[in-house]
């Protein structure tokens, strides 16, 4: 009988695993399930050009009949209920029982509800999916004001998507600035001002009491008793990983814990993406939530199920789009005692070192990706650079780099 490989999922990381594992000569039966009606897509364009209306149609990540031609088994629209690993068998809702040999994790994550009153009225809206863009996409037609709550990088491309559409956006936001507890104060305000000189009311040290309207939503009331009106509210407060298929068979720890090589601690099972939280060599045990590192998971764990022994040490790469600013990040920093600036945060050309003890764990710019770019295999190397030196415009990083090698 030949081998049978279930992937539970079917977004970014499960499609590319389902790739990976064709691409490298895997023969036996592949079976994708999926909870959305959809085959796997990109969900980037969703707060970008798909929500702007740029792109007609979803960013598909391999056309429908890739899956037909590769005899992946896409079962879409069904949600896998429960993983049972000692029973070898995925049991997917209406009780049908689906047998595997591997299985891999890749559920992702879903966007937290606020738990509030009227935070279930029409036109209180999150965004993770292709129907909660098409949903946010129909209330702008017609709107004139909208309301975001939370300014994440979900919120903040919302409010730079909404911008562009023309409508009046005000953000409320918990706490001192945008994106505080991921990139910190300084370069908070940083983001503050763009979208500021792009006209959105944003009010920080605040949050959302209750949502009001009379079959659908009309106004937020705020804790500290303001009353903001919109025609649409968008709620952009985080998310939280999608474990509930591990049952109490596999560990769960802010995520599915796998190690470095990405197996859970079930022989036979594996875990990718949004939902993994895996053992980085440089970070320790960390879970991300990024296009690139899901798509490199996906291609790893093909690699890894047939045969190989690839540790997953990805540095880490993020983008996004505010306006016509490019946003990227590398690296991973829950806390950070330096923060090393180069260039002119006043002119939006600057990279923003984030160092504990002088290793250097992340970079941060606006529109100066090169130098996100050429820190990656510092952040890989655990480097302590010279503060000065990354301080200095005119400094090329891969200076620093441990090998000749790299360098090239
Ligand atoms: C609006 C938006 C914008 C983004 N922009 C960026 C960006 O600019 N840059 C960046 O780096 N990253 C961005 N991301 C993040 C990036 O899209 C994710 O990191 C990536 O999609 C993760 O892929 P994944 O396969 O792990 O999870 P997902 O893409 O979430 O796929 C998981 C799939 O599993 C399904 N599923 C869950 N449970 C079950 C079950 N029990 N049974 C069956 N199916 C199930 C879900 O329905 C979902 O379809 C963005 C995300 C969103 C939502």
């Amino acid at each position: 009988m030949s081998r049978r490989i279930v992937i539970v999922g079917a977004g970014l990381a499960a499609a590319t695993a389902a790739v990976s594992l064709r691409e490298g000569g895997f023969d036996g039966r592949l079976t994708l399930i999926g909870a959305e009606s959809v085959p796997p897509y990109e969900r980037p364009p969703l707060s970008k050009e798909y929500l702007r209306g740029e792109d007609a149609e979803p960013r598909w990540i391999r056309p429908e009949a890739w899956y037909r031609d590769n005899a992946v088994d896409l079962r879409l629209g069904v949600r896998a209920e429960r993983l049972l690993a000692a029973e070898r068998v995925v049991e997917l809702e209406g009780g049908e029982r689906v047998p595997f040999d591997e299985a891999v994790i890749a559920t992702g994550v879903r966007a937290r509800r606020l738990q509030v009153a009227g935070a279930d009225l029409s036109g209180v809206l999150d965004l993770r999916s292709l129907p909660n863009a098409d949903a946010i996409r129909a209330a702008t037609l017609g709107a004139s004001k909208a309301v975001i709550v939370g300014m994440g990088f979900i919120g903040a491309e919302v409010a730079s998507a909404f911008r562009r559409l023309g409508l009046d956006v005000t953000v409320v936001e918990f706490s001192a600035t945008p994106l505080e507890r991921v990139l910190g104060p300084e370069i908070g305000r940083a983001i503050e001002a763009l979208h500021r000189d792009h006209g959105v009311e944003m009010v920080f040290r605040d949050a959302a009491e209750r949502f009001e309207g009379d079959g659908r939503f009309e106004a937020l009331v705020t804790k500290e008793g303001r009353t903001i009106e919109g025609d649409l509210a968008v709620v952009g407060v985080g998310v939280e990983p999608v474990i509930e298929v591990a049952g109490d068979q596999i560990p769960i720890d802010n995520g599915i814990p796998v190690d470095a090589t990405l197996r859970t601690a079930v022989e036979g099972v594996w875990a990718i993406g949004d939902v993994a939280r895996h053992d980085h060599p440089v970070f320790g045990p960390i879970r991300v939530e990024h296009f690139d590192n899901a798509m490199k998971m996906g291609e790893t764990v093909g690699r890894n199920m047939l045969g190989g022994d690839q540790i997953h040490d990805d540095p880490h790469w993020f983008w996004s789009d505010q306006y016509d600013e490019q946003v990227q990040m590398s690296g991973f920093a829950m806390s950070w005692d330096q923060t090393v600036i180069r260039g002119s945060m006043k002119d939006r050309s600057f990279a923003a070192f984030l160092l504990r003890d002088g290793q250097l764990l992340s970079t941060f710019s606006m529109n100066r990706k090169f130098d996100v770019r050429r820190s990656m295999p510092l952040i890989s190397s655990a480097a302590r650079p010279d503060p000065a030196l990354l301080a200095d415009p005119d400094f090329d990083l891969r200076e620093l780099y441990p090998s000749v090698e790299e360098r090239a």
